[in-house]
């Protein structure tokens, strides 16, 4: 049994984050792993113990302004969670309470939970449109963006790709998302999990392997595959 904590639902998941969830429980279901759903709410406390994948979707500035102080008080059980087998995916709005600080579009300045050394400042123009990235290993990512922060990693954090087409982090230094042990940050929407079914499945394994499963069974990825093959051409068609 391995347990998905997606956090603060109602105010993090917007452009289809909640599909991240479904794809993550089906693509166990079809693998006959039994998985148990348990959204974290605002205000309530985080179980290291029992969240194995953490998901934190992304969020209008304002929603972003309403949980960003609820989701610092959690970093520590963060931390626990990670630092004992948990993965946390973080996207858009979440990869942004990642790192130290978002400055937003109207000079609020909301203080992330700091896992990842990165920070964010918004700028005058949003980074919209659809992205294809290159994840190094013959891994590629495609999705959607639509984001008006500008995320800088610290020296030392790598990146979870670099950008063939779009913005990714900041429309300027070619980087996209973030690479942590246990942690994966992204501005990539779409939702992302569909159409980059590798992503699903290195979360799922990790969860698996903390609760003392074996490797993965492989899926017929034929139709994944090909949505992104699609989403790809659009993506390199469209090149900002
Ligand atoms: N509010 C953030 C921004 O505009 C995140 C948006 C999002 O999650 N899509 O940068």
């Amino acid at each position: 049994m391995i347990t998905i904590v997606p956090v603060y639902p109602s105010l993090l998941s917007i452009y289809a984050d909640r599909g991240n969830v479904r794809v993550l429980v089906q693509r166990a279901a079809w693998r006959g792993i039994a998985v148990r759903v348990e959204p974290l709410g605002l205000g309530e406390t985080l179980d290291p113990a029992r969240a194995d994948l953490i998901l934190i979707g992304g969020g209008q500035d304002r929603d972003q302004l309403l949980v960003a102080d609820a989701l610092r008080t959690q970093t520590s059980q963060l931390r626990a969670a990670v630092d004992d087998g948990a993965s946390i995916l973080a996207v858009c709005g979440g990869f942004q309470l990642l790192g130290h600080r978002y400055r937003g579009h109207h000079g609020d300045e909301m203080l992330g939970t700091g896992l990842v050394d990165l920070e964010t400042i918004a700028g005058d123009t949003r980074l919209i449109g659809n992205v294809l990235v290159d994840c190094g290993e013959g891994r590629t990512m495609v999705g959607f963006e639509n984001h008006a922060g500008r995320t800088f990693l610290g020296s030392d954090t790598r990146p979870l790709g670099s950008v063939v087409a779009g913005a990714g982090n900041n429309g300027a230094d070619g980087l996209e998302g973030c690479r942590a042990p246990g942690i994966i940050g992204t501005y990539v929407h779409g939702p992302l999990l569909p159409k980059n079914p590798w992503i699903a499945d290195e979360l799922l394994a990790r969860a698996v392997a903390r609760r003392g499963g074996g490797a993965l069974a492989p899926l017929d990825d034929a139709l994944e595959l090909q949505a992104a093959a699609g989403a790809a051409r659009i993506a390199r068609a469209e090149r900002r």
